[in-house]
Formats: C-alpha cells, structure tokens, sequence
C-alpha cells in the first residue's frame, strides 16, 4: 500500500512572527514545496496566524505543537482546539516527549488532547517513543504498546485517517543520535501490529508512521526509505530552511 508522505517541522519554542514569515518565505523560495507531501510546520503558538498567512496557498500547512482538551474556561495559559484552528492551524502534534518529560503529559493526557482535538477535524500527530533507559532494560515494544493504546482508547476507527503516529526514541531527540534505520523499522513495524490489534490490519496499513530524532539530510534517504517509515518529524533540521527542503526532496526520492 502506497502512503502519502508527512515531513513535519516541530520547531519547538524557537522563531518570533518575524522569523516565522522569514522561514517560511525562505522555504516557499527554495522550490521543494510539492503537493505529492504532506508538509507541515508547527511554530509556537503566538506564531500560527503569520505562519499560515505566510504559507498562502502553498501546500505548507500549519500545526500547533500541543493542544488542551476543554473548549474554554478557567484553564489559564491554555489554548483549546477550536482557539488553533482559528488561528490557521490545521494540524497539532500532542504527546510530543518534551511534553511527556517536562510539563507532566500521560497517556491519558495525550487521549484527551487528540480526542479533542479530533472533534474539530484537527489533524494529529501523536508522538510515542522509549527513554534509553526504557530500550537498554529490553522495554520499548512494552512502552510503544502503552502508549500506542493509551492514546487511541475510545477514538473509533472513522478517525483514524485524520492521525499520524511519530515514532520519536527519546535518546535520539536532539542528541544528534539517530536510530539506525533497522531500528526505526523495527519500532514502526511494532506499532502498525498495535494498531491492527486495536482496529483492523487494512486500518493499520493506511496509518502513516513518522519517524523523529534528529533526522537531517544525510540520513533521511535512508531512515524515510523503509518500508514501515512514512515520513519524519524533524526538531533542529526544520529550523533551517536549505535542510528542511533538502529532508523533503529526500523523502520524495524514496517515493518516486
Ligand atoms: C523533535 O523535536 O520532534 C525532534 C525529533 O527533534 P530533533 O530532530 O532535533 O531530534
């Protein structure tokens, strides 16, 4: 089965309005936008209107890098998912390891968040991936069916189409350390089992499955070539718009 390719930039607390239209100006002017991928950026959430306003109608679309689950309320600093949509997001990334490690998200926050997100007709990337420790004590099929299953719990099986999964090993998000592309297969191919056990192989064979930690040009070819790899969510190489560019004519290679 032949799946759409996603290269998505998670550009993380970096870029002002200004560099926001700067980057996506510099992107737009390289000529490797293609509608044969889907390419999204996500740049802070004070960023999202400029961005989308910036990406006109080019084939970049805009995604938020979190979402809470509530329409509105007494929530301060939250953002819900009609708020992003507003502001020109069509895409948000929820559950990304950041999140997870910092600012407390579970798999039951990552449930809520996509399922919210998801009744707005966001789409979503839902990030999964072990800590090091997890992969050196033998566990990261046993995480990636945690959260694989956490996440989806009550989501039917009509919304998958609007869902990515990202495959992000936590030892290898910008640490310059990249799962060897065996690696990233093995893990892909894991959670595309969880999901046909969940759902329905057919379901689990038109899921796409990004791959993210530090992806960058000289080994997207490779990682993007496998077969279970759909694509790549890329943190420092998407902030650089001759290497975004460079991950996306990459992918396309593989696909041609
Ligand atoms: C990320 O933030 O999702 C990521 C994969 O970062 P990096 O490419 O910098 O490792």
């Amino acid at each position: 089965m032949s799946r759409k390719l996603v290269i998505a930039g998670n550009w993380k607390m970096n870029n002002t309005i200004d560099q926001t239209r700067e980057l996506i100006h510099a992107i737009k002017k390289r000529g490797c936008l293609t509608h044969k991928v889907d390419i999204v950026v996500a740049p802070p959430f004070t960023a999202l209107r400029a961005a989308a306003k910036a990406a006109g109608d080019t084939s970049i679309q805009v995604a938020a890098q979190n979402v809470f689950w509530e329409e509105s309320g007494a929530y301060t600093g939250e953002v819900s998912p009609i708020m992003i949509k507003e502001a020109g997001a069509k895409w948000v990334i929820v559950g990304h390891s950041e999140r997870r490690q910092y600012f407390g998200e579970t798999d039951e926050t990552v449930n809520r968040r996509l399922k919210a997100a998801l009744a707005v007709d966001l789409k979503v990337i839902v990030c999964v991936g072990e800590m090091l420790e997890e992969r050196e004590a033998g566990q990261t099929f046993a995480v990636l069916d945690r959260q694989t299953t956490g996440a989806f719990t009550g989501v039917g099986a009509a919304d998958l189409e609007q869902v990515v999964i990202a495959y992000e090993p936590v030892w290898a998000i910008g640490t310059g350390k990249t799962a060897t592309a065996d690696q990233a297969d093995e893990a892909h191919a894991h959670i595309r089992a969880r999901v046909a056990a969940l759902y329905t192989p057919e379901a689990a064979a038109a899921m796409r499955i990004l791959y993210g930690g530090s992806v960058k040009p000289p080994n997207a070819k490779e990682l993007i070539g496998r077969e279970h790899v759909d694509g790549a969510l890329i943190g420092g190489a998407s902030l650089k718009a001759a290497d975004f560019c460079a991950v996306i004519t990459a992918g396309l290679e593989t696909h041609a």
